[in-house]
C-alpha cells in the first residue's frame, strides 16, 4: 500500500496569519508534486477553523481537511475562540498554551495513519508547534517546521527568545544578538511587545522555552523565502540547530484563493475598481499604502500620514482602516480620521480604499511606483516579485527585522520611514522620505535598481524548465528527497 500513495500532513497554528501561508504551501505542494503517486495533503486544525475552511476552500483534489478535537472553553477561552482573530491580544498566549493539548490527538492520528498503511511522507508544522517534532521523532516520521516569516526575521526572533533576557541591561538601547552577530545591532524600538515584556517567567517566555527547544527534534525548516537575498538568516539556523533549511518561496496565494479564504472580510474595493483607477495613472507614479491584514495606525499617525501624502503631491492608493483602539473590520467613516477637507483636496490623485484592497493585483500594476508597508513578509514578497521598492513602517512581530534586511545589504530596496505605534512621527519627515524613495534622488534610483534585482532573483529562484531550475525549485526537491530517503530507511 505505502508505495502507491503519498501523504503529507500540514498543521498550522490557529491564527489566520498562519493558516493562510500553510494553505498557500499546501496548494503549492499540490501543484509542484504531481509526480508523486496519489498525493494527498492532510490539513489539520481545530473544528471551527476546519469548518471555515470547508465553506471557503478552492476545489482541490489532493487536500483533505481533518479536525482534531479541541474545545476552547476547556482552556478558559471564549467558546468560539479557536482562532487568534476571535481573541483579544492577552488571550493569545493562553491559546498557545492550550494548543499543546492537541499533542495526544495528533499522535493518535499519526498512529492511525501508520497502522492503516498510510504512513505520512512528512509532517510540516507551525513554528509554534515544536512538540509535533518530538512526536514525529518518536514515531520515525520526517518532520519540518514551516516558517511564513523571512529567514532573517525568524533568526532575530529566535535568537532573542533563546537568549532571554540578556538585552535587559541598563541603557541597552542598542545591542548585539549574542549568537547572531550578522544580525546585529538590534535597537530596543525593534523589539516586539511579547519580547519587550518577557522576563523568563511570563506566559510567552514559558511557552517559547519549551516550543523552541523542541525544534531540535525536527529534520529541518521550510522557509517561504528566497536563498539569494535571505541567506544570512538561513545560515543562522543551519549553524545554530544543525538542521536542514529549505528556502522554497515565494509561496503566495492567488487573488482568487485569497478571497475564498477570507470570507468574513468586509468588502473593500473590487480588483476592477482599483485597476480601473490605476489604469488612468502614468507608469510608476502611484504610492500604494497598506499595513497588512491586522495592523492599523494610531489616530495621530493617520493624520500625519495624510498630511504627508497631501503635501507630497504624489498619486496614492491608501487602504484606510479605523485607527488603533477601534474594530478594524467595522464600518467607519474614513473622513472622520483624516484632516478636514483631505478627500476633496486630494480628489483625483488619491484613492482611499476602505479596509481591504486586492493587493496582489495592485502590486502587479505598472502604475505602482512604491509601497508603504508594515513589512509583513507576504506583502514584502508580493512587492519584490513585481520589482516594487518599499517604504517600511514595521509595527509588530518580526516586521522590524524584515525592515532591517530590506533596507540593508540583504535586499537594499527599502527605506524605513517610521517604526512601531508609539513613537513620534512627523508629516514633514514622512514627506521627505516619500520624495527620497519616489523622486529622482540617488537613493531612490538605487532602491528601484535593487527592487528590480530582487524581482529577477525571485524569477530565477522559481525557474523550472529544461534550461534551468532555480534555487527554490531545487530546495523543494531536496526536501522531498530527504523525506523519501528517511521513509525508505525506516522501512
Ligand atoms: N492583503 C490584501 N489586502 C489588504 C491587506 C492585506 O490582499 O487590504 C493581503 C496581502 O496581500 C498579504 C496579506 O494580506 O498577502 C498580509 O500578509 P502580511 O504577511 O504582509 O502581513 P500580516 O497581515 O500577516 O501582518
Amino acid at each position: 500500500m505505502e508505495e502507491d500513495q503519498t501523504n503529507i500532513v500540514v498543521f498550522p497554528f490557529m491564527a489566520q496569519g498562519h493558516i493562510i501561508p500553510f494553505l498557500a504551501l499546501a496548494l503549492h505542494l499540490e501543484s509542484k508534486l504531481r509526480r508523486l503517486p496519489n498525493l494527498t495533503i492532510t490539513f489539520l486544525n481545530t473544528p471551527l477553523n476546519i469548518a471555515k475552511l470547508h465553506s471557503s476552500l478552492p476545489p482541490s483534489t489532493a487536500l483533505r481537511l481533518v479536525e482534531l478535537p479541541f474545545r476552547p472553553s476547556d482552556h478558559g477561552l471564549p467558546p468560539d475562540a479557536d482562532n487568534t482573530n476571535a481573541l483579544p491580544y492577552p488571550l493569545v498566549a493562553r491559546l498557545l498554551h492550550a494548543s499543546t493539548s492537541l499533542r495526544g490527538p495528533f499522535r493518535d492520528l499519526l498512529l492511525g495513519l501508520v497502522a492503516g498503511g498510510r504512513k505520512p511522507l512528512c509532517v510540516i508544522a507551525d513554528i509554534f508547534f515544536g512538540w509535533t517534532a518530538t512526536v514525529c521523532r518518536e514515531l520515525g516520521i520526517f518532520h519540518a517546521v514551516f516558517s511564513g516569516a523571512s529567514g532573517f526575521g525568524l533568526a532575530c526572533y529566535y535568537s532573542l527568545w533563546v537568549n532571554l533576557p540578556h538585552w535587559k541591561k541598563p541603557d541597552a538601547v542598542e545591542f548585539s544578538l549574542p549568537d547572531f552577530q550578522e544580525g546585529s545591532p538590534v535597537h530596543v524600538s525593534q523589539l516586539p511587545l511579547t519580547i519587550l515584556e518577557a522576563d523568563g517567567t511570563d506566559e510567552w517566555s514559558v511557552f517559547q522555552a519549551s516550543n523552541l527547544s523542541a525544534w531540535a527534534d525536527s529534520n529541518g525548516i521550510l522557509f517561504n523565502t528566497v536563498a539569494e537575498f535571505d541567506g544570512v538568516g538561513l545560515s543562522y539556523f543551519r549553524r545554530k540547530l544543525g538542521v536542514e533549511v529549505w528556502p522554497v518561496g515565494p509561496v503566495l496565494l492567488s487573488e482568487k484563493n485569497r478571497r475564498s479564504t477570507t470570507p468574513s472580510r468586509p468588502d473593500g474595493a473590487s480588483p476592477e475598481q482599483c485597476t480601473a483607477w490605476l489604469d488612468t495613472k502614468p507608469p510608476k507614479s502611484v504610492l500604494y499604502v497598506s499595513f497588512g491584514s491586522m495592523n492599523t495606525l494610531t489616530a495621530p499617525h493617520m493624520m500625519e500620514l495624510a498630511t504627508a501624502l497631501e503635501s507630497s503631491g504624489r498619486d496614492f492608493l491608501w487602504v484606510v482602516r479605523p485607527p488603533v483602539g477601534h474594530d478594524i473590520n467595522a464600518e467607519f467613516d474614513a473622513g472622520a480620521w483624516l484632516p478636514e477637507g483631505f478627500e476633496r483636496r486630494t480628489a483625483g490623485r488619491g484613492l482611499l480604499v476602505e479596509r481591504w484592497a486586492p493587493q496582489a493585483e495592485i502590486l502587479a500594476h505598472g502604475a505602482v511606483a512604491a509601497f508603504l508597508t508594515h513589512c509583513g513578509w507576504n506583502s514584502v514578497l508580493e512587492a519584490l516579485s513585481n520589482g516594487v521598492p518599499l517604504l517600511g513602517w514595521p509595527m509588530a512581530a518580526e516586521q522590524f527585522f524584515n525592515a532591517s534586511l530590506l533596507e540593508g545589504g540583504g535586499v537594499g530596496a527599502c527605506l524605513e520611514v517610521a517604526r512601531g505605534r508609539s513613537g513620534e512621527v512627523r508629516a514633514e519627515a514622512l514627506r521627505e522620505k516619500i520624495e527620497t524613495a519616489m523622486g529622482e534622488t540617488e537613493r531612490g534610483r538605487e532602491m528601484r535598481r535593487r527592487a528590480r534585482e530582487a524581482r529577477d532573483m525571485i524569477q530565477s529562484a522559481l525557474r523550472d524548465d529544461a534550461a534551468a531550475r532555480g534555487s527554490s525549485v531545487r530546495a523543494l526537491d531536496e526536501f522531498i528527497d530527504a523525506a523519501m530517503s528517511a521513509m525508505a530507511e525506516s522501512r
